[in-house]
């Protein structure tokens, strides 16, 4: 998508601080933390919500858990725990039209469910 900023940030079209990439996958440090540590991870394949999944999605969304396990795991953010997020258009708080999986850890989070 040439006006999305995710796909900008895949491409490296635009510059951010990138902590695992793949084939599929980008994961980079979001440029505003709401916690110690906060990382997006993005599909390279721009999808715009999750509502917008279709079948055959499955194996990039569960890619995207397990990138973010291994991330965890390797910022030593693991034993403790940590949040994973997908906001879901409008009302689920989504800004960026670009499918993107929020770990946030490092700290002890509020409770938001
Ligand atoms: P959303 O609210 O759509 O779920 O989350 C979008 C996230 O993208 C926000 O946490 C925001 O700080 C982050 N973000 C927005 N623009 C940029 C950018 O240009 N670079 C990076 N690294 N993160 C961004
Ligand atoms: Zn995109």
């Amino acid at each position: 998508m040439k006006d999305c900023l995710f796909c900008k940030i895949c491409k490296k079209e635009i510059p951010s601080e990138i902590v695992y990439e793949d084939k599929f996958i980008v994961a980079f440090k979001d440029i505003d933390p709401k916690a110690k540590v906060h990382i997006l991870f993005v599909p390279k394949k721009h999808i715009q919500t999750i509502d917008h999944l279709d079948l055959g999605d499955e194996k990039l969304i569960g890619a995207l858990i397990f990138a973010a396990q291994k991330i965890a795991r390797k910022k030593g953010i693991s034993e403790n725990g940590y949040r994973l997020v997908f906001n879901v258009k409008k009302y689920g708080g989504q800004i960026v039209d670009h499918i993107h999986l929020h770990l946030l850890g490092g700290q002890k989070l509020k409770g938001i469910v």
